[in-house]
């Protein structure tokens, strides 16, 4: 049985009640795990705020902190190997796959730890003489983090090693469907030293635990990855204190393909934007915008490589692309591409299940490609979160820009040509927090991470990523006081 880690005690749910954590690729049941509700939540959020507030941990010499963060880093090196297989059994990516997200988790700790001692403050100009003026950060308080199933232990990397390193205490709750390597990680920390209180897990639904999460007065900061209907929720539920908000929402990720870029290079870079865990990434480039001279051709060598994506186990050395996460949501893949058809997308490959019997236990969906697609369709419009991605024309430059922008969404973006001009113009007036060019999806610890417009507000990673979970202070000292006399 999974436990919640509460106060430095691993707990079962105070209700006794369990959940399911399934396979997506045979449906088998792989653990069981506590099902926490809001009273466990409110025992969590009491733990972090006693902790915080009598606590040291706030106070401890950043570079203690630093050390013990960085000693997280080391204890999920030593445990890569069973940290990926889980990760891939929980979710179903290929354990290759998982073994990149467990090196990309061990260096977000490593670079938060080496941010830890790093910020002394600042002096700055004092108008008035005879004192001194500066600037200092200091930690928020008490975080509450909430995670999404897609990448569930790099979304908590990405929120646990700033707010440590910063000095906060904090409550996280981690997706109920893909909780086993945040539980794992919960017991590297305590291996690590974090002290009891300082790091808690709840487990659980997201309309209890994390409304309760969200909404208590207890909590001082909320940060968020998720839907953008979840995110608006949470936004509402955090204004009762006003909390500090961060939000990483979702992401509908366009690729403009000029005709000048390199075709074999922009082929193959359009399939790793999208088919890497079936497309369950919030970045991933599951809208393609194609010069309309080289379209066809372009379509055709997608197609041709499409097909030959290998569906399979995670743990099959030759497996390309796993299964979707839950029936829910295969569920939802399936409308959202037969929505597609009736508005006018054709299905150039894929758009069904797969018929090989071997993969019917699993929440398989074939890799598809939607040609004849225009912006004002559902299709081009809602994130789908599946291995599907759709293909529109364009002829003007100024066009491509303006299709890539025709969104609510405003996470990630690519532009592909051999144009170093052009390159830069059109990165420049993309409205995406982050937008590749002649790449796809790289990002890394020390550069900013987040979404324009519906995607989101703030930044994790890079010095952003800490400044997250800091307060700002200005101390004044009057060095030589006297009465000013004024009444
Ligand atoms: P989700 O919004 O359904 O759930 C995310 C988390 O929120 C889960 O832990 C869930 O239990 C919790 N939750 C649900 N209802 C809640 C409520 N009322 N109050 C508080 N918490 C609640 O998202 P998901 O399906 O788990 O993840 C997929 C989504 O995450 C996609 O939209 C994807 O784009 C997004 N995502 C964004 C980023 C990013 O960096 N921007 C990264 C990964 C995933």
């Amino acid at each position: 049985m999974k436990k919640m880690f509460i106060k430095g005690e691993w707990v079962e749910a105070n209700s006794g009640e369990t959940r399911e954590i399934i396979n997506p690729y045979n449906q088998e049941v792989i653990a069981m795990a506590a099902e926490g509700n809001e009273q466990d939540v409110k025992f969590a959020i009491a733990a972090a705020r006693k902790t915080f507030d009598q606590g040291d941990w706030a106070t401890t010499p950043a570079s203690e902190r630093g050390k013990i963060v960085h000693k997280i880093a080391d204890l999920i090196e030593r445990d890569r190997e069973d940290l990926a297989e889980l990760e891939s059994l929980d979710t179903g990516k290929t354990v290759e796959e998982s073994r990149w997200d467990m090196d990309d988790i061990a260096g977000v700790f490593r670079y938060f730890a080496e941010m830890a001692d790093k910020d002394g403050g600042e002096m700055i100009e004092s108008p008035i003489p005879n004192s001194t003026s500066k600037v200092v950060h200091e930690p928020v308080g008490v975080c509450g983090q909430i995670t999404p199933w897609n990448y569930p232990l790099l979304q908590a990397s990405w929120k646990l090693a700033p707010a440590l390193a910063a000095g906060n205490t904090l409550v996280m709750k981690s997706s109920e469907i893909t909780p086993l390597t945040s539980i794992k990680v919960f017991e590297l920390m305590e291996e690590a030293g974090v002290p009891a209180g300082v790091v808690n897990l709840v487990l659980g639904p997201g309309d209890s635990v994390g409304a309760e999460l969200s909404a208590n007065d207890d909590v001082d900061l909320i940060s968020f990855t998720g839907g953008i209907e979840t995110g608006k929720r949470i936004m509402q539920a955090a204004s009762s204190n006003v909390k500090n908000l961060a939000l990483e929402l979702g992401g509908k990720n366009p690729n403009i393909i000029f005709a000048d870029a390199d075709f074999e290079t922009a082929v193959d870079q359009a399939m790793n934007a999208v088919f890497f865990h079936a497309g369950q990434i919030c970045s991933a480039g599951t809208r393609l915008i194609v010069e309309d001279s080289i379209h066809d051709d372009f379509v055709s060598a997608l197609v041709d490589r499409v097909k030959n994506i290998k569906l399979g186990s995670g743990f099959d050395e030759s497996t390309q692309m796993g299964p979707l996460i839950s029936k829910d949501h295969l569920n939802k893949v399936i409308n959202y591409v037969e929505n597609g058809k009736k508005e006018g997308a054709r299905v150039a490959v894929g758009g069904g299940r797969p018929e090989d019997p071997e993969l019917q236990n699993g929440f398989f969906y074939l890799p598809t490609v939607l040609t004849d697609c225009t912006t004002d369709m559902g299709v081009v419009q809602d994130e789908g979160f599946g291995p599907v991605i759709t293909v529109e024309k364009f002829t003007t430059e100024a066009e491509a820009v303006r299709l890539a922008n025709d969104s609510i969404y405003g996470l990630s973006g690519g532009v592909f040509t051999n144009d170093i001009a052009k390159a830069e113009r059109c990165a420049r007036k993309m409205r995406m927090g982050t937008v590749w060019i002649n790449d796809v999806n790289l990002y890394f610890p020390h550069a900013p991470w987040g979404g324009y417009k519906q995607s989101g507000i703030g930044r994790e990673l890079g010095k952003t990523g800490l400044e997250e979970y800091q307060e700002t202070k200005h101390i004044f000292q009057n060095l030589k006081p006297e009465p000013a006399n004024w009444f």
